[in-house]
Protein backbone atom coordinates (compact mmCIF):
# COMPACT_ATOMS: atom_id res chain seq x y z
CA UNK A 1 0.00 0.00 0.00
CA UNK A 2 1.54 3.36 -0.79
CA UNK A 3 0.11 4.82 2.19
CA UNK A 4 2.52 2.78 4.36
CA UNK A 5 5.50 4.55 2.39
CA UNK A 6 8.09 5.69 4.98
CA UNK A 7 8.18 8.96 5.86
CA UNK A 8 11.13 9.54 8.25
CA UNK A 9 14.98 9.20 7.04
CA UNK A 10 16.61 5.76 6.64
CA UNK A 11 19.80 5.81 8.39
CA UNK A 12 21.69 2.70 9.83
CA UNK A 13 18.64 0.17 8.62
CA UNK A 14 16.01 2.34 10.98
CA UNK A 15 13.77 5.39 10.13
CA UNK A 16 14.67 8.01 12.27
CA UNK A 17 12.64 10.81 12.98
CA UNK A 18 13.97 14.45 13.37
CA UNK A 19 13.88 17.70 15.06
CA UNK A 20 11.82 19.95 11.77
CA UNK A 21 9.68 18.47 9.43
CA UNK A 22 8.48 19.16 5.70
CA UNK A 23 5.29 19.12 3.50
CA UNK A 24 4.90 16.97 0.28
CA UNK A 25 2.49 18.78 -1.94
CA UNK A 26 0.41 16.69 -4.55
CA UNK A 27 1.20 19.07 -7.88
CA UNK A 28 -2.15 18.67 -9.33
CA UNK A 29 -4.05 19.18 -6.45
CA UNK A 30 -2.68 21.72 -4.76
CA UNK A 31 -3.20 19.76 -0.90
CA UNK A 32 -0.55 18.31 1.08
CA UNK A 33 0.43 14.49 0.50
CA UNK A 34 3.02 13.89 3.53
CA UNK A 35 4.65 15.32 6.16
CA UNK A 36 8.31 14.13 6.20
CA UNK A 37 12.04 13.95 7.97
CA UNK A 38 14.19 17.74 7.46
CA UNK A 39 17.19 16.17 7.87
CA UNK A 40 19.96 18.63 9.69
CA UNK A 41 23.79 18.69 8.51
CA UNK A 42 24.12 16.23 11.63
CA UNK A 43 21.32 14.21 10.28
CA UNK A 44 23.47 14.09 7.25
CA UNK A 45 26.99 12.94 8.50
CA UNK A 46 25.08 10.61 10.97
CA UNK A 47 23.77 8.50 7.12
CA UNK A 48 27.72 8.84 6.03
CA UNK A 49 28.32 7.13 9.88
CA UNK A 50 26.44 4.66 9.31
CA UNK A 51 27.06 3.65 5.66
CA UNK A 52 30.98 4.07 6.25
CA UNK A 53 29.95 1.31 9.03
CA UNK A 54 28.00 -0.68 6.90
CA UNK A 55 30.94 -1.01 4.08
CA UNK A 56 33.64 -3.73 5.18
CA UNK A 57 30.96 -5.83 5.13
CA UNK A 58 29.22 -5.28 2.21
CA UNK A 59 32.24 -5.22 -0.34
CA UNK A 60 33.23 -8.75 1.32
CA UNK A 61 29.85 -10.42 0.71
CA UNK A 62 30.40 -12.59 -2.41
CA UNK A 63 28.86 -10.87 -5.46
CA UNK A 64 26.27 -13.55 -6.16
CA UNK A 65 24.72 -12.22 -2.98
CA UNK A 66 24.82 -8.78 -4.03
CA UNK A 67 23.63 -9.74 -7.13
CA UNK A 68 20.31 -11.97 -5.20
CA UNK A 69 19.46 -8.90 -3.12
CA UNK A 70 19.07 -6.54 -6.26
CA UNK A 71 17.30 -9.17 -8.26
CA UNK A 72 14.55 -9.71 -5.05
CA UNK A 73 14.39 -6.11 -5.40
CA UNK A 74 13.77 -6.23 -8.98
CA UNK A 75 11.14 -9.07 -8.18
CA UNK A 76 9.35 -7.22 -5.35
CA UNK A 77 9.25 -3.69 -7.69
CA UNK A 78 7.86 -5.73 -10.24
CA UNK A 79 4.68 -7.26 -7.91
CA UNK A 80 4.09 -4.06 -6.72
CA UNK A 81 4.61 -1.57 -9.80
CA UNK A 82 1.39 0.21 -9.07
CA UNK A 83 2.35 1.49 -5.70
CA UNK A 84 5.65 2.67 -7.03
CA UNK A 85 3.79 4.46 -9.88
CA UNK A 86 0.61 6.18 -7.62
CA UNK A 87 3.37 7.55 -5.19
CA UNK A 88 5.72 9.48 -8.52
CA UNK A 89 2.02 10.08 -9.62
CA UNK A 90 0.76 11.68 -6.19
CA UNK A 91 3.93 13.75 -5.42
CA UNK A 92 5.59 14.35 -8.69
CA UNK A 93 2.23 15.18 -11.13
CA UNK A 94 3.05 13.11 -14.02
CA UNK A 95 0.59 11.13 -15.92
CA UNK A 96 -0.30 7.46 -15.01
CA UNK A 97 1.32 5.59 -18.02
CA UNK A 98 4.74 7.62 -18.04
CA UNK A 99 4.61 6.88 -13.73
CA UNK A 100 3.94 3.02 -14.92
CA UNK A 101 6.45 3.62 -17.70
CA UNK A 102 8.84 5.36 -15.17
CA UNK A 103 8.22 2.48 -12.09
CA UNK A 104 9.55 -0.27 -14.76
CA UNK A 105 12.36 0.93 -16.20
CA UNK A 106 13.48 2.16 -12.64
CA UNK A 107 13.08 -1.72 -11.46
CA UNK A 108 14.92 -2.92 -14.67
CA UNK A 109 17.87 -1.75 -12.90
CA UNK A 110 17.78 -3.23 -10.37
CA UNK A 111 17.81 -6.85 -12.88
CA UNK A 112 20.27 -5.78 -14.75
CA UNK A 113 22.98 -4.58 -12.14
CA UNK A 114 21.95 -7.62 -10.68
CA UNK A 115 23.30 -9.30 -13.68
CA UNK A 116 26.18 -6.64 -14.04
CA UNK A 117 27.48 -7.58 -10.37
CA UNK A 118 28.52 -10.87 -11.17
CA UNK A 119 30.41 -10.10 -14.69
CA UNK A 120 33.20 -7.12 -14.16
CA UNK A 121 36.06 -8.27 -15.57
CA UNK A 122 39.73 -7.65 -14.60
CA UNK A 123 42.90 -8.72 -16.37
CA UNK A 124 45.98 -10.87 -16.37
CA UNK A 125 49.01 -10.95 -18.78
CA UNK A 126 52.63 -10.52 -18.87
CA UNK A 127 54.17 -7.14 -19.08
CA UNK A 128 55.74 -6.54 -22.97
CA UNK A 129 59.64 -6.39 -21.03
CA UNK A 130 58.84 -9.84 -19.55
CA UNK A 131 59.80 -9.01 -16.06
CA UNK A 132 56.39 -8.92 -14.42
CA UNK A 133 52.65 -9.86 -14.56
CA UNK A 134 50.38 -7.19 -15.01
CA UNK A 135 46.79 -8.08 -13.08
CA UNK A 136 44.23 -5.35 -13.30
CA UNK A 137 41.23 -5.97 -10.70
CA UNK A 138 38.17 -3.53 -9.53
CA UNK A 139 38.17 -2.79 -5.90
CA UNK A 140 34.31 -0.89 -4.71
CA UNK A 141 34.64 2.72 -3.63
CA UNK A 142 33.42 2.85 -0.56
CA UNK A 143 30.68 5.40 0.48
CA UNK A 144 28.82 6.75 -2.56
CA UNK A 145 26.34 9.73 -2.04
CA UNK A 146 23.26 10.72 -4.28
CA UNK A 147 21.68 13.00 -4.99
CA UNK A 148 18.82 13.00 -7.47
CA UNK A 149 16.14 14.91 -9.27
CA UNK A 150 12.41 15.41 -8.85
CA UNK A 151 11.54 14.60 -12.45
CA UNK A 152 12.10 10.69 -12.72
CA UNK A 153 12.16 10.40 -8.96
CA UNK A 154 12.29 6.24 -9.23
CA UNK A 155 14.46 5.75 -11.84
CA UNK A 156 17.16 7.84 -11.19
CA UNK A 157 17.29 6.44 -7.65
CA UNK A 158 17.68 2.95 -9.02
CA UNK A 159 20.05 3.96 -11.93
CA UNK A 160 22.53 4.92 -9.16
CA UNK A 161 21.56 2.62 -6.07
CA UNK A 162 21.95 -0.87 -8.37
CA UNK A 163 25.16 -0.33 -9.41
CA UNK A 164 26.97 1.20 -6.81
CA UNK A 165 25.35 -1.79 -4.83
CA UNK A 166 26.26 -4.52 -7.21
CA UNK A 167 29.88 -3.05 -7.26
CA UNK A 168 29.99 -3.23 -2.82
CA UNK A 169 29.57 0.68 -2.26
CA UNK A 170 27.15 1.87 0.43
CA UNK A 171 24.78 4.46 -0.38
CA UNK A 172 23.23 7.74 1.06
CA UNK A 173 20.75 9.04 -0.95
CA UNK A 174 19.13 12.36 -0.69
CA UNK A 175 16.30 12.26 -3.23
CA UNK A 176 14.80 16.01 -4.45
CA UNK A 177 12.90 17.80 -2.22
CA UNK A 178 9.46 17.84 -3.81
CA UNK A 179 9.66 13.78 -4.61
CA UNK A 180 11.30 12.15 -1.54
CA UNK A 181 8.58 9.60 -1.11
CA UNK A 182 9.34 7.74 -4.23
CA UNK A 183 13.13 7.35 -2.83
CA UNK A 184 11.88 6.89 0.52
CA UNK A 185 9.49 4.03 -1.14
CA UNK A 186 12.40 1.97 -3.29
CA UNK A 187 14.82 1.92 0.10
CA UNK A 188 11.98 0.33 1.79
CA UNK A 189 11.53 -1.93 -1.44
CA UNK A 190 15.86 -2.91 -0.77
CA UNK A 191 15.54 -3.45 2.88
CA UNK A 192 13.01 -6.07 2.03
CA UNK A 193 14.99 -7.63 -0.56
CA UNK A 194 17.05 -8.18 2.92
CA UNK A 195 19.88 -5.32 2.24
CA UNK A 196 21.69 -5.38 5.40
CA UNK A 197 21.49 -2.41 7.60
CA UNK A 198 23.70 0.80 6.80
CA UNK A 199 23.88 -0.09 3.19
CA UNK A 200 21.73 2.35 2.04
CA UNK A 201 20.49 5.36 3.74
CA UNK A 202 18.44 8.19 2.44
CA UNK A 203 18.20 11.75 4.05
CA UNK A 204 15.64 13.98 2.64
CA UNK A 205 16.02 17.90 3.43
CA UNK A 206 14.80 21.08 2.95
CA UNK A 207 18.74 22.41 3.19
CA UNK A 208 20.37 20.79 0.54
CA UNK A 209 23.50 23.14 -0.02
CA UNK A 210 24.54 23.12 3.24
CA UNK A 211 23.50 19.23 3.99
CA UNK A 212 25.83 18.17 0.53
CA UNK A 213 28.55 20.40 1.41
CA UNK A 214 29.22 18.91 4.91
CA UNK A 215 28.75 15.11 3.40
CA UNK A 216 31.20 15.73 0.53
CA UNK A 217 33.64 17.31 2.79
CA UNK A 218 33.42 13.93 4.85
CA UNK A 219 36.24 12.19 4.71
CA UNK A 220 34.66 9.26 4.98
CA UNK A 221 32.70 9.65 1.82
CA UNK A 222 34.55 8.00 -1.60
CA UNK A 223 32.51 9.02 -4.59
CA UNK A 224 29.24 11.81 -5.69
CA UNK A 225 26.45 10.45 -7.88
CA UNK A 226 24.63 13.77 -8.85
CA UNK A 227 21.64 13.79 -11.55
CA UNK A 228 20.05 17.24 -11.82
CA UNK A 229 20.85 20.82 -13.58
CA UNK A 230 24.28 21.95 -14.86
CA UNK A 231 24.08 24.77 -12.60
CA UNK A 232 23.55 22.80 -9.48
CA UNK A 233 26.08 20.22 -11.19
CA UNK A 234 29.42 23.02 -11.25
CA UNK A 235 28.53 24.13 -7.62
CA UNK A 236 28.63 20.22 -6.76
CA UNK A 237 32.04 20.28 -8.80
CA UNK A 238 33.66 22.89 -7.41
CA UNK A 239 33.07 21.32 -3.63
CA UNK A 240 34.33 17.91 -4.85
CA UNK A 241 37.15 19.48 -6.79
CA UNK A 242 38.84 20.29 -2.88
CA UNK A 243 38.91 16.79 -2.02
CA UNK A 244 39.54 15.20 -5.97
CA UNK A 245 36.68 13.26 -4.99
CA UNK A 246 35.24 10.95 -8.56
CA UNK A 247 31.68 12.86 -9.33
CA UNK A 248 29.80 11.16 -11.70
CA UNK A 249 27.13 13.92 -13.44
CA UNK A 250 24.11 13.29 -15.12
CA UNK A 251 23.29 17.25 -15.94
CA UNK A 252 20.90 19.28 -18.05
CA UNK A 253 20.33 18.88 -22.36
CA UNK A 254 18.89 20.85 -24.98
CA UNK A 255 17.84 18.40 -27.35
CA UNK A 256 17.38 18.92 -30.60
CA UNK A 257 15.02 17.04 -32.79
CA UNK A 258 15.81 17.26 -36.83
CA UNK A 259 13.38 16.04 -39.52
CA UNK A 260 15.50 15.84 -42.80
CA UNK A 261 14.27 16.51 -46.33
CA UNK A 262 12.68 12.98 -47.46
CA UNK A 263 11.61 11.82 -44.05
CA UNK A 264 8.48 10.58 -43.19
CA UNK A 265 6.44 13.20 -41.41
CA UNK A 266 4.03 10.93 -40.03
CA UNK A 267 6.94 8.94 -38.16
CA UNK A 268 8.41 12.01 -37.26
CA UNK A 269 5.40 13.10 -35.36
CA UNK A 270 4.77 9.54 -33.86
CA UNK A 271 8.52 9.77 -32.65
CA UNK A 272 8.44 13.64 -31.54
CA UNK A 273 5.27 12.69 -29.29
CA UNK A 274 7.16 10.51 -27.20
CA UNK A 275 10.39 12.88 -27.62
CA UNK A 276 8.94 15.91 -26.50
CA UNK A 277 5.55 14.29 -24.41
CA UNK A 278 6.86 11.15 -22.21
CA UNK A 279 6.96 12.99 -18.94
CA UNK A 280 5.17 16.19 -19.95
CA UNK A 281 8.54 17.04 -21.62
CA UNK A 282 9.84 17.55 -17.90
CA UNK A 283 12.67 15.30 -19.03
CA UNK A 284 16.65 15.77 -19.53
CA UNK A 285 16.03 13.64 -22.75
CA UNK A 286 13.09 15.42 -23.87
CA UNK A 287 13.29 16.96 -27.25
CA UNK A 288 13.80 20.52 -26.86
CA UNK A 289 14.10 22.60 -29.96
CA UNK A 290 13.04 20.72 -33.89
CA UNK A 291 14.87 21.95 -36.76
CA UNK A 292 12.46 20.67 -39.67
CA UNK A 293 13.42 20.61 -42.96
CA UNK A 294 11.65 23.48 -45.09
CA UNK A 295 9.74 21.34 -47.69
CA UNK A 296 8.01 19.46 -44.44
CA UNK A 297 7.67 22.09 -42.03
CA UNK A 298 4.38 22.54 -42.77
CA UNK A 299 2.90 19.02 -42.71
CA UNK A 300 5.31 18.19 -39.72
CA UNK A 301 3.60 21.39 -38.04
CA UNK A 302 -0.10 20.58 -38.70
CA UNK A 303 0.24 17.08 -37.91
CA UNK A 304 1.97 17.39 -34.83
CA UNK A 305 -0.72 20.22 -33.52
CA UNK A 306 -3.43 17.46 -34.55
CA UNK A 307 -2.09 14.55 -32.32
CA UNK A 308 -1.04 17.16 -29.48
CA UNK A 309 -4.96 18.24 -29.55
CA UNK A 310 -5.73 14.76 -28.58
CA UNK A 311 -4.12 14.63 -25.56
CA UNK A 312 -6.14 14.85 -22.37
CA UNK A 313 -4.84 16.95 -19.60
CA UNK A 314 -5.52 16.22 -16.32
CA UNK A 315 -4.80 14.72 -13.00
CA UNK A 316 -2.60 12.06 -13.90
CA UNK A 317 -3.97 9.68 -11.25
CA UNK A 318 -6.97 9.48 -13.46
CA UNK A 319 -5.60 6.62 -15.80
CA UNK A 320 -7.06 7.94 -18.47
CA UNK A 321 -5.35 11.90 -18.60
CA UNK A 322 -2.97 11.48 -21.19
CA UNK A 323 -1.02 14.51 -20.03
CA UNK A 324 -0.83 15.60 -15.74
CA UNK A 325 0.79 18.55 -14.05
CA UNK A 326 4.10 20.61 -13.51
CA UNK A 327 5.95 19.22 -10.50
CA UNK A 328 4.93 23.01 -8.38
CA UNK A 329 3.32 25.94 -9.54
CA UNK A 330 7.38 27.70 -9.53
CA UNK A 331 7.94 24.94 -12.68
CA UNK A 332 5.00 26.09 -14.21
CA UNK A 333 5.81 29.20 -13.84
CA UNK A 334 9.27 28.98 -15.56
CA UNK A 335 8.12 27.16 -18.49
CA UNK A 336 5.10 30.23 -19.09
CA UNK A 337 7.72 33.01 -18.94
CA UNK A 338 9.93 31.40 -21.28
CA UNK A 339 6.59 31.22 -24.03
CA UNK A 340 5.75 34.92 -22.84
CA UNK A 341 9.41 35.84 -23.83
CA UNK A 342 9.52 33.54 -26.76
CA UNK A 343 5.98 35.88 -28.48
CA UNK A 344 7.72 39.17 -27.43
CA UNK A 345 10.63 37.86 -29.44
CA UNK A 346 8.33 37.48 -32.61
CA UNK A 347 7.61 33.85 -32.46
CA UNK A 348 3.90 32.48 -32.92
CA UNK A 349 2.60 30.78 -29.90
CA UNK A 350 -0.19 28.44 -31.05
CA UNK A 351 -1.93 27.30 -27.21
CA UNK A 352 -2.99 23.91 -28.62
CA UNK A 353 -5.82 23.13 -25.89
CA UNK A 354 -6.86 24.14 -22.41
CA UNK A 355 -5.12 23.42 -18.99
CA UNK A 356 -7.23 22.51 -16.06
CA UNK A 357 -7.48 25.96 -13.84
CA UNK A 358 -6.55 24.38 -10.49
CA UNK A 359 -3.40 22.62 -9.63
CA UNK A 360 0.07 22.88 -11.61
CA UNK A 361 -0.91 22.00 -15.23
CA UNK A 362 0.88 23.95 -18.53
CA UNK A 363 -1.18 22.93 -21.78
CA UNK A 364 0.76 21.97 -24.75
CA UNK A 365 2.30 25.17 -27.23
CA UNK A 366 3.66 24.66 -30.37
CA UNK A 367 6.03 27.56 -31.26
CA UNK A 368 6.08 28.84 -34.94
CA UNK A 369 8.58 31.12 -36.67
CA UNK A 370 10.87 30.48 -33.80
CA UNK A 371 14.58 31.70 -34.68
CA UNK A 372 17.47 29.46 -33.62
CA UNK A 373 19.51 31.53 -31.17
CA UNK A 374 15.98 32.51 -29.51
CA UNK A 375 14.92 32.21 -26.05
CA UNK A 376 13.00 28.60 -26.67
CA UNK A 377 16.32 27.30 -28.59
CA UNK A 378 19.05 28.02 -25.82
CA UNK A 379 16.75 26.86 -22.36
CA UNK A 380 15.77 23.47 -21.58
CA UNK A 381 12.08 24.60 -21.09
CA UNK A 382 11.21 21.43 -19.04
CA UNK A 383 7.77 21.13 -20.49
CA UNK A 384 4.83 20.51 -23.28
CA UNK A 385 6.43 23.55 -25.70
CA UNK A 386 7.66 22.85 -29.30
CA UNK A 387 9.86 25.24 -30.87
CA UNK A 388 9.81 24.70 -34.53
CA UNK A 389 12.51 25.89 -36.38
CA UNK A 390 13.01 25.77 -40.23
CA UNK A 391 16.01 24.76 -42.04
CA UNK A 392 16.76 24.70 -45.72
CA UNK A 393 19.83 21.88 -45.74
CA UNK A 394 21.09 19.05 -43.51
CA UNK A 395 24.17 20.72 -43.29
CA UNK A 396 22.10 24.01 -41.48
CA UNK A 397 20.25 21.76 -39.02
CA UNK A 398 23.24 19.96 -38.16
CA UNK A 399 25.20 23.26 -37.04
CA UNK A 400 22.34 24.44 -35.19
CA UNK A 401 21.57 21.72 -33.57
CA UNK A 402 25.13 21.44 -32.18
CA UNK A 403 25.57 24.85 -31.44
CA UNK A 404 24.90 24.93 -27.64
CA UNK A 405 26.74 23.97 -24.24
CA UNK A 406 24.58 20.86 -24.02
CA UNK A 407 25.11 17.20 -25.56
CA UNK A 408 22.84 15.06 -23.97
CA UNK A 409 20.54 13.30 -26.49
CA UNK A 410 19.46 14.32 -30.23
CA UNK A 411 16.84 12.67 -32.15
CA UNK A 412 16.96 12.10 -36.17
CA UNK A 413 14.49 11.53 -38.63
CA UNK A 414 15.98 10.74 -42.46
CA UNK A 415 14.80 9.41 -45.30
CA UNK A 416 16.57 6.05 -44.46
CA UNK A 417 18.90 4.61 -41.40
CA UNK A 418 22.33 4.97 -43.29
CA UNK A 419 21.46 8.61 -43.93
CA UNK A 420 20.31 9.05 -40.21
CA UNK A 421 23.93 7.45 -38.80
CA UNK A 422 25.66 9.32 -40.49
CA UNK A 423 24.65 12.61 -39.70
CA UNK A 424 24.21 10.74 -35.84
CA UNK A 425 27.41 10.66 -36.33
CA UNK A 426 28.20 14.69 -36.58
CA UNK A 427 26.19 15.34 -33.55
CA UNK A 428 27.87 16.30 -30.32
CA UNK A 429 26.05 14.50 -28.10
CA UNK A 430 26.19 11.14 -25.91
CA UNK A 431 23.36 9.98 -27.61
CA UNK A 432 21.37 9.73 -30.89
CA UNK A 433 18.00 8.01 -31.35
CA UNK A 434 17.74 7.76 -34.92
CA UNK A 435 14.32 7.40 -36.93
CA UNK A 436 12.70 6.68 -33.58
CA UNK A 437 11.59 8.72 -29.71
CA UNK A 438 13.02 7.16 -26.95
CA UNK A 439 16.69 6.13 -26.11
CA UNK A 440 16.93 5.34 -22.67
CA UNK A 441 17.31 1.49 -21.80
CA UNK A 442 19.35 0.39 -18.87
CA UNK A 443 21.46 -1.99 -21.03
CA UNK A 444 22.96 0.66 -23.07
CA UNK A 445 25.16 3.62 -21.63
CA UNK A 446 23.20 6.43 -20.71
CA UNK A 447 25.21 10.41 -20.57
CA UNK A 448 26.12 13.51 -22.38
CA UNK A 449 29.38 15.40 -23.79
CA UNK A 450 30.22 19.02 -23.08
CA UNK A 451 28.26 20.36 -20.17
CA UNK A 452 25.31 17.58 -20.21
CA UNK A 453 27.70 15.62 -17.59
CA UNK A 454 30.59 13.54 -16.83
CA UNK A 455 30.78 9.72 -17.04
CA UNK A 456 28.06 7.27 -18.18
CA UNK A 457 24.91 5.08 -16.09
CA UNK A 458 23.97 1.85 -17.08
CA UNK A 459 25.00 -0.51 -19.62
CA UNK A 460 28.37 -2.00 -18.77
CA UNK A 461 29.83 1.80 -18.03
CA UNK A 462 27.58 2.29 -15.17
CA UNK A 463 28.93 -0.05 -12.50
CA UNK A 464 32.76 1.26 -13.22
CA UNK A 465 30.79 4.87 -11.97
CA UNK A 466 31.60 2.97 -8.54
CA UNK A 467 34.81 0.96 -8.82
CA UNK A 468 37.91 1.82 -9.16
CA UNK A 469 41.02 -0.14 -11.08
CA UNK A 470 43.71 -1.50 -8.94
CA UNK A 471 47.07 -2.66 -10.97
CA UNK A 472 48.70 -5.20 -9.41
CA UNK A 473 52.68 -5.98 -10.43
CA UNK A 474 53.94 -9.44 -9.60
CA UNK A 475 57.32 -10.20 -10.09
CA UNK A 476 57.80 -13.47 -12.58
P1 LIG B 1 18.35 20.67 -9.62
O1 LIG B 1 17.72 21.92 -9.18
O2 LIG B 1 19.75 20.70 -10.07
O3 LIG B 1 18.20 19.66 -8.38
C1 LIG B 1 18.68 18.35 -8.46
C2 LIG B 1 19.02 17.87 -7.07
O4 LIG B 1 20.06 18.68 -6.54
C3 LIG B 1 17.88 17.94 -6.07
O5 LIG B 1 17.96 16.84 -5.21
C4 LIG B 1 18.17 19.24 -5.34
O6 LIG B 1 17.64 19.27 -4.04
C5 LIG B 1 19.67 19.18 -5.28
N1 LIG B 1 20.31 20.47 -5.06
C6 LIG B 1 19.88 21.70 -5.42
N2 LIG B 1 20.79 22.63 -5.04
C7 LIG B 1 21.80 21.96 -4.43
C8 LIG B 1 23.04 22.35 -3.81
N3 LIG B 1 23.42 23.63 -3.76
N4 LIG B 1 23.82 21.39 -3.30
C9 LIG B 1 23.45 20.09 -3.34
N5 LIG B 1 22.30 19.67 -3.89
C10 LIG B 1 21.50 20.59 -4.44
O7 LIG B 1 17.54 19.96 -10.78
P2 LIG B 1 15.98 19.64 -10.85
O8 LIG B 1 15.26 20.89 -11.15
O9 LIG B 1 15.55 18.83 -9.67
O10 LIG B 1 15.95 18.63 -12.10
C11 LIG B 1 15.90 19.08 -13.37
C12 LIG B 1 17.27 19.07 -14.00
O11 LIG B 1 17.84 17.77 -13.92
C13 LIG B 1 17.21 19.39 -15.47
O12 LIG B 1 18.27 20.26 -15.83
C14 LIG B 1 17.41 18.03 -16.15
O13 LIG B 1 17.92 18.07 -17.45
C15 LIG B 1 18.33 17.37 -15.19
N6 LIG B 1 18.27 15.90 -15.34
C16 LIG B 1 19.31 15.27 -15.94
C17 LIG B 1 19.26 13.90 -16.14
C18 LIG B 1 20.38 13.17 -16.80
O14 LIG B 1 20.42 11.95 -16.68
N7 LIG B 1 21.29 13.84 -17.48
C19 LIG B 1 18.14 13.17 -15.70
C20 LIG B 1 17.10 13.86 -15.10
C21 LIG B 1 17.18 15.23 -14.92
P3 LIG B 1 16.32 20.15 -3.73
O15 LIG B 1 15.20 19.41 -4.31
O16 LIG B 1 16.27 20.20 -2.25
O17 LIG B 1 16.53 21.48 -4.36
Amino acid sequence: MWQDTPTRLLIGGDWIDTAEHLQVINPASLTPLATIGDASVTDGLQAVAAAHEAFPAWAATPTRQRAEILRRAFDIMTVEIEDCARIIVLENGKAWSDALGEATYAAEFFRWFAEEAVRVEGGFRPAPAGDKMIITTHQPMGVAYMITPWNFPAAMATRKLAPALAAGCTAVLKPAAETPLTALWVADVLQRAGLPDGVVNVVTTSASGPVSAAILADPRVATLSFTGSTYVGKILLEQTAKRILPSSMELGGNAPFLVLEGADVEQAVAGAMIAKMRNGGAACTAANRFYVHESLVASFTDSFTAALRGLKIGPGIDRGNHLGAMVSLAERDKIVALVDQATQEGAVVHEVSNAPDEGAFVAPHVVTDVRHGSVLTRNEVFGPVVPIVSVSSQAEAINMANDTEYGLISYVYAADKGAGISVARQLQSGMVAVNRGLASDPAAPFGGMKESGLGREGGFAGIHEFLQTQYLAVEL
